[in-house]
């Protein structure tokens, strides 16, 4: 009997040794911290052996493959001591993928993955097709492959999950755009970044659809480079280029084989240029899977948003509170603001992950009159921005945070958190930080 070794128990690893044991598999799950319960039981309820808070290097080196959580970096020794051994190493995507003969819309970028995956599985889903949403969002797709099986997938593609997919195959690829990030896992090579990404277009062939932003110079470049057969649909902000999607006189068109889509820009309900890139993908995802027009112009007018990504709180007092939590890069900041037509008091701060703040430097001066550095270690963040902006104030705490933003923020204003950083100083996730933010503004 082959055996399968998987090494993190959270909702991929999981569902991987579910489906690993359904096929008939000797399977073990080793993760070095703390299972939480929900997984322990599922584990428990499908009689799959499991450790934690170790890894027990007798037990997993017998593997046949290994499938590895997307958290776990390259450089933890488990990982070399299977390197070493030549254990093949597989993401849960890729193995889920060899059970499955369902169609695959994956999406994948450095900004707006979970915003594009939602709205296109809102889409699929509001039309009445049969559809599953996974990745790095919903139910891992190896539990649903073995449990809930869908006819098609919507796939949120981080470049970690990407690294260890070799034969899946996507029917839709989805590339938003690529900016520098987590280049502390790419040995701070940003074309072993730009590789990671480009993974989604593996084994793709002139019968599969890849929708990429045409206006992003580096994918533009790295397609300069390769020579694809893949059909490609590239968007644009203007219809000059040989694009197929473009906006025009406030309306979005694309054209497709399946024909044209037009539609008004203002019944969007996402805003912000980069919403439009999103909609955009989404728009010809969804065409390209026989969703109606009429369907998509709903559907794309009636989405709800996600949580933590330039999110409405509240407006109080004149002043509006927007949680951009999510925007954990400079990218994303970046986009924020460009969507913010008021004054600005912006909230920054926490983890920085190599950040060089130059890409939003003129927006911030154009658009911010006060600056709040949430984190523990704000140096970096007065280095550059000390004398750039009026008001520029130090808290501690989220609590603390608010009252000043609410202190120092004039009718009219937005409050913004968008910070650039982790979270992980402050909070456990920018999903807290998020919480507790949203919180302190319905306390005020
Ligand atoms: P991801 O899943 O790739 O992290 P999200 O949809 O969660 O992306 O959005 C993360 C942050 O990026 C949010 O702050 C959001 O406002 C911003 N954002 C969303 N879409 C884009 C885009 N197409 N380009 C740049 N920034 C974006």
């Amino acid at each position: 009997m082959k055996r399968i070794v998987i090494l993190g128990a959270g909702e991929s690893g999981a569902g991987a040794a579910v489906l690993a044991k359904k096929q008939g598999f000797d399977v073990f799950v080793s993760d070095f911290s703390a299972i939480k319960p929900q997984y322990k039981a599922l584990l428990d309820a499908h009689q799959i052996p499991w450790e934690e808070k170790q890894h027990t290097a007798k037990c997993i080196l017998n593997a046949d493959e290994i499938i590895k959580s997307p958290g776990i970096p390259d450089k933890a020794p488990i990982i070399k001591e299977i390197k070493a051994a030549g254990i093949p190493i597989l993401s849960e995507i890729e193995f889920a993928g060899r059970y499955t003969g369902s169609k695959m819309i994956c999406i994948t970028g450095s900004n707006g993955k979970t915003t594009t995956t939602m709205l296109i599985y809102h889409i699929l889903k509001s039309a009445g097709k049969d559809v599953g949403l996974a990745g790095n969002v919903g139910n891992s797709l190896a539990l649903q492959v073995a449990e809930d099986p869908h006819d098609i997938y919507v796939i949120e593609l981080s470049s970690f999950q990407l690294d260890n997919m070799y034969d899946f195959k996507a029917d839709i690829a989805v590339l938003l755009n690529i900016t520098p990030d987590h280049l502390d896992r790419y040995n701070y090579e940003m074309q072993n970044y730009i590789n990671s990404k480009f993974r989604i277009l593996q084994n793709q062939t002139a019968e599969d659809a890849f929708i990429f932003w045409n206006d992003d110079p580096i994918i533009r470049e790295e397609l300069r480079k390769r020579n694809l057969q893949v059909t490609l649909y590239p968007f644009a902000e203007n219809p000059d280029t040989d694009v197929k999607g473009y906006t025009k006189d406030k309306e979005i068109i694309f054209e497709t084989s399946k024909g044209t889509f037009i539609m008004d820009e203002d019944s969007l309900a996402l805003s912000g240029k980069h919403n439009l890139n999103n909609s955009m993908a989404a728009g010809i995802a969804s065409k390209l899977v026989d969703i109606h027009d009429d369907n998509i112009r709903a559907s794309l007018s009636d989405f709800a948003g996600v949580e933590h990504r330039l999110e409405k709180v509240a407006r109080v007092r004149g002043v509006d509170y927007i949680n951009d939590s999510k925007a954990t890069n400079v990218n994303s900041c970046w986009y924020a603001l460009q969507s913010i037509n008021t004054p600005v008091v912006l909230i920054l701060g926490g983890t920085d992950k190599g950040n060089d703040y130059t890409e939003i430097e003129e927006l911030v001066k154009t658009k911010v009159h006060t600056l709040l550095f949430l984190g523990v270690d704000n140096s970096k963040l007065h280095a550059f921005f000390d004398g750039k902006v009026p008001v520029i104030a130090d808290v501690h705490s989220m609590e603390e945070c608010v009252s000043k933003a609410y202190q120092l923020a004039q009718k009219g204003d937005t409050v913004l958190l968008s910070p650039c950083c982790a979270s992980f100083d402050l909070f456990t996730s920018y999903e807290d930080r998020g919480k507790q933010f949203k919180q302190c503004v319905l306390n005020l």
